[in-house]
């Protein structure tokens, strides 16, 4: 099965190769999804992590283990285009770029590839055209 979490590397943690020891200890395969860690800096990462059930919580507990801090991704962000305005608020919030706004045609682009799925452009929105899209796994789960 397949999860996707964000991970929030610590300082200390950053130089850590998580993406091998995960490979190598725990049989699971994680696909870097969006990472932002810069050299003596705590940092997120975002990433898919395959492998079955059993090692995945034995993988997660490692994890925290190591001082990392763990979200499950329960989805993904979607924009209405029939909602969206083009206002640009939204843009200015999201610390990743996945949501910019730029001249010439002023008009709103999503990078689902550079989401970090934390949510914090949802409340931003006056016309409400920003969602979490639960996954169908998060779905049954509740
Ligand atoms: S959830 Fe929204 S604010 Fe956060 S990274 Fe994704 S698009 Fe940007
Ligand atoms: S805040 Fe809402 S209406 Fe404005 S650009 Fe973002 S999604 Fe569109």
């Amino acid at each position: 099965m397949k999860r996707r979490i964000t991970l929030h590397f610590p300082r200390e943690a950053v130089h850590q190769p998580i993406t091998y020891r995960l490979a190598v200890e725990f049989d699971i395969a994680a696909k870097i999804l969006r990472a932002q860690i810069a050299p003596n800096q705590s940092g997120t990462m975002v990433v898919e992590l395959s492998g079955d059930i059993d090692d995945l919580d034995a993988a997660e507990q490692w994890l925290e283990g190591q001082g990392l801090g763990l979200n499950r991704a329960a989805g993904q962000i979607q924009i209405d285009p029939q909602l969206c305005v083009d206002c640009g608020i939204c843009s200015s919030l999201c610390p990743s770029g996945a949501l910019t706004f730029a001249e010439p045609d002023c008009r709103l682009e999503f990078n689902a590839q550079r989401c970090l799925v934390c949510e914090q452009c949802i409340p931003s929105c006056p016309f409400e055209a920003i969602a979490l899209v639960l996954d169908s796994s998060s779905v049954a789960a509740s």
